[in-house]
């Protein structure tokens, strides 16, 4: 049995006041891990301020990379690649004798070299067409692979630039690490990197050790990182002999929201009287219950329409489910939110209800008394 509890704080789409939530249980708990766990767009760290101790990267998947001094542009990576992530390097390369069935054919850039003959004639087994059918080059390239070396370059005197004169390269937006082209190269010109997709952190805040992470723009694999803080905080969890762990979950019912909600102790969704509101909060309790995660419901600015809240607790009701409280519209919440503070530090219907919440979740959980 793990030696800690782990409460997250979901709600099925953003700005339902998650992290206000999360940060005000922190405060009153006095101590624990602290976790961000949406890592599209972390903000607890902005109210929490921890101090940065530890960082590392995050690869969430491979990308292909072609050494360029080995490449001898046969084109065969470009022909199997089907996410059109190969493309010919530059107009400065040409390929001479290239047929239209890749089977023999010279690089003209090892010309340029000085030191090498033309491969002429040089026969790859895996281009013929009948046996292995594939998608020729598009005739707007050929002209320029084709295009005869200048008088200049068959004179040996110019050198094409290192990042140039190859044949081909791969565009790593594109580039969904699937490694067929390192598979079909005939000179193993391709590697497969780890991909840069973000950047984890761990800290020491005013309430306990805190980790959060940050995805780099347009990766994906969001799940994949967001189990590694949780990963992360249960160490510092475990190192620390702190016994409970406060998430904070990403918005949504997606592949993160997944990752945040297995095998936690409770999910406390947060939710708001609205239409949609009560949809996210029955797509998000489906999840929860798919998960076999247990689960508790807070009404946020409840006051707004007490007709929906009605609908909502009835609804929980009807699903056992058990409404550990609601919260009352305050502008000081935003005030605070806006100042950076949190939000149950100042007095107000709002913080009175959340203290509530929190000797509720408390209870839940099962935790000893302590904190504020
Ligand atoms: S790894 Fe796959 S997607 Fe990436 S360039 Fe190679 S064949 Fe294309
Ligand atoms: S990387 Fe390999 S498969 Fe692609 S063009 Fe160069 S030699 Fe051919």
């Amino acid at each position: 049995m793990k030696p800690f509890r782990e409460l997250v704080v979901i709600s099925g789409k953003g700005g339902t006041g998650k992290t206000t939530l999360t940060a005000s249980f922190s405060y009153l708990v006095g101590r624990s891990v602290q976790c961000d766990a949406d890592v599209d767009a972390p903000d607890l760290w902005i109210l929490l301020q921890p101090k940065i101790e530890a960082e590392g990267s995050f690869s969430g998947g491979k990308v292909a990379r072609i050494s360029p001094e080995k490449c001898i542009g046969c084109g065969l990576c470009y022909q199997h690649c089907r996410y059109e992530a190969i493309g010919p390097a530059n107009s400065t390369t040409r390929m001479a004798g290239l047929t239209s069935d890749f089977s023999y054919y010279w690089v003209a850039d090892r010309q340029l070299e000085g030191h090498r003959q033309p491969q002429e004639g040089r026969f790859l087994s895996n281009t013929n067409p009948e046996t292995n059918p594939k998608t020729p080059l598009p005739p707007e390239i050929l002209p320029t692979l084709q295009e005869p070396a200048s008088s200049q370059e068959q004179a040996g005197q110019a050198s094409l630039p290192p990042d140039q004169g190859r044949i081909f390269r791969i565009d790593p937006n594109s580039c969904e690490g699937c490694g067929v082209c390192q598979i079909v190269c005939p000179v193993a010109a391709v590697q497969l990197e780890e991909r840069y997709s973000g950047q984890w952190f761990s800290g020491e805040t005013a309430y306990g050790p805190m980790v959060y992470a940050r995805l780099a723009p347009g990766q994906e694999n969001s799940g994949k990182l967001v189990t590694l803080v949780r990963q992360k905080a249960q160490i510092l969890a475990r190192n620390h002999q702190i016994p409970l762990i406060i998430i904070d979950g990403p918005p949504g019912t997606g592949c993160p929201v997944i990752s945040a909600l297995t095998g936690v102790d409770l999910a406390l969704v947060v939710t708001e009287p609205t239409l949609s509101g009560k949809h996210d909060l029955e797509r998000v309790a489906a999840l929860a219950e798919h998960l076999r995660v247990p689960l508790a419901i807070v009404v946020n600015k409840y006051d707004l329409n007490p007709e929906i809240t009605s609908e909502l607790e009835s609804w929980a009701a009807a699903h056992s489910y058990p409404v550990l409280g609601r919260i009352p519209f305050s502008p000081a919440v935003t005030q605070s939110l806006l100042a950076k503070d949190i939000a149950v530090r100042q007095e107000n219907p709002a913080s009175s209800a959340i203290r509530e919440i929190w000797s509720r979740v408390r209870g839940t959980l099962h935790l000893g008394e302590g904190g504020k």
